[in-house]
């Protein structure tokens, strides 16, 4: 199938999600995830109408930032290390990995050049497991009120990779957990504005992961196929 039949495919099925549980398939964005992908991949996917994509290497995000000019937002879901914090605060729109008070810290001052604050996702390691990215559960609520702080992030949400399973609905408990965790945050003003952004759910599991809260998707393989 095409880039643009597959695109058109999944969002079929995030409504299909959405309705079942009575959500409004508006407030559900799919970031397309186009680590790897060429830039004509890309662009085939800008021109079916897709705008927002994921990536998680900084030399490779810089390098399709430069080539897309302006045709497509990008969103860091990869691990940024603080010597490319310079390069991430001016190419993201995005930045979903934020895990620790460095990064934040560097990002919210390279973010002051560019005038206008970047969006922040802090990633939670749901799970606790060894070899993840992301802070622990019962750090969040002071790397968020560190955050709150710094004038040039505007942090509006949590994401996660829960761990990889075949079958989605073991996703389910984790997608469930991230949300719960958001809402205890919700609820001391930890985030910057009303609309609380959970990213979560990938090409095999964000059927369930809308069913649980998801407002931002990330789907890969499932739009541009296996590498
Ligand atoms: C690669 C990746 C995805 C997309 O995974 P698919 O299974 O290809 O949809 C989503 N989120 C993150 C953080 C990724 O690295």
């Amino acid at each position: 199938m095409t880039i643009a039949g597959q695109l058109q495919k999944i969002h079929q099925q995030m409504t299909a999600a959405a309705e079942k549980c009575g959500r409004n398939p508006a407030e559900i964005a799919l970031l397309a995830v186009s680590k790897t992908v060429t830039v004509d991949k890309i662009r085939e996917a800008t021109a079916a109408g897709q705008r927002i994509f994921g990536e998680n290497y900084l030399q490779e995000a810089e390098e399709k930032y430069r080539q897309l000019a302006g045709l497509a937002k990008l969103h860091c879901i990869g691990h940024i290390q603080s010597n490319k914090a310079k390069i991430a605060a001016t190419i993201f729109s995005m930045v979903q990995t934020i895990d620790r008070e460095k990064i934040a810290h560097e990002l919210n001052k390279h973010r002051q050049a560019i005038g206008k604050p970047l969006d922040a996702l802090v990633q939670v390691n749901i799970a606790g497991e060894e070899q993840k990215s992301g802070v622990k559960p019962e750090n969040c609520e002071s790397l968020l009120r560190m955050i709150q702080e710094l004038p040039w992030l505007r942090l509006t949400g949590l994401m996660t990779i829960p761990p990889y399973s075949v079958n989605p609905e073991d996703s389910r408990p984790f997608f469930r957990e991230l949300r719960q965790l958001a809402n205890k945050l919700a609820a001391k003003n930890l985030f910057a504005g009303p609309r609380v952004e959970l990213s979560m759910g990938m090409s095999g599991d964000f059927a369930v992961a809308i069913e649980e809260g998801a407002t931002i998707i990330r789907v890969g393989t499932a739009i541009f196929g296996e590498g």
